[in-house]
């Protein structure tokens, strides 16, 4: 079943790219972050075995029994709401955490990271569409927070991760993601380096890449249904 969606996936990604209408800051290619969660280790392998090596999960524990029963590979995302006294094994587990979302988090995965001598890449969670219960810094956090940057020398910011809101049109969705779009260039600015702009899941991701999005995390469309049954 993969392989039929990841090529229905794939076209969907090529063709949203070519609508694109202008030329981003992001750059013309886009990565496909297979988001497994909630589905078994094999899963996982079988995104791997299809060619897709970045895989998204959203709970440490579960992360932590996949890659104790997979052979050592994949590039991992931490997707979802990080607790601070979990940061050591997040650190420890994932390529990318793409969730940080405050200051006292990225404190400890700073903390973390320097303890084992490791460059923790992550990114900045924005809470554009203020939708209850998302987590992300909000403006006033985020203007707060781009000053100290620099002072977390074991952190590695490699850009920016917005959830849109859950509604019934998708075009609902386009504004939240050009203004994650203008937040990218205004802190490519600032840190030049940075390359990822992650916006958009299965129901709004060709929205997000037209917008600007260079990494998209998509479960349902590729794997279908969750099994919330399961337990790791
Ligand atoms: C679960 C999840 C996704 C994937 O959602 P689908 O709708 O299944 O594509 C993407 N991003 C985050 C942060 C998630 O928690």
């Amino acid at each position: 079943m993969l392989a039929e969606n990841l090529k229905v996936v794939e076209a969907q990604i090529a063709a949203a790219l070519a609508a694109r209408k202008e030329n981003k800051m992001t750059g013309t290619a886009v990565t496909l972050v297979a988001v497994t969660k909630n589905h078994p280790p094999e899963v996982v392998q079988e995104a791997l075995d299809c060619g897709v090596p970045h895989v998204g999960e959203n709970r440490v524990q579960e992360a932590k029994h996949k890659q104790e029963v997979l052979p050592k590979g994949g590039y991992w995302h931490l997707i979802g709401h990080l607790q601070t006294n979990k940061a050591r094994q997040a650190v420890a587990l994932f390529d990318i955490i793409e969730s940080i979302d405050s200051e006292h988090l990225l404190a400890a995965v700073n903390k973390e990271a320097e303890r084992i001598g490791k460059v923790q890449d992550i990114l900045l969670q924005l809470n554009i569409a203020h939708e209850e219960q998302k987590s992300g810094f909000d403006k006033d956090e985020y203007l707060a927070i781009l000053p100290k940057l620099k002072d977390f020398k074991n952190i590695k910011v490699r850009g920016l991760m917005v959830i849109a809101q859950k509604c019934d049109q998708v075009e609902e969705t386009r504004p939240v993601f050009a203004a994650g779009y203008r937040a990218f260039c205004r802190l490519k600015e600032q840190i030049p380096d940075i390359d990822i702009l992650s916006m958009g899941m299965s129901s709004d991701f060709t929205v997000a890449i037209e917008e600007g999005a260079n990494n998209v995390r998509v479960g349902t469309a590729l794997f279908g249904a969750r099994d919330y049954s399961l337990k790791f």
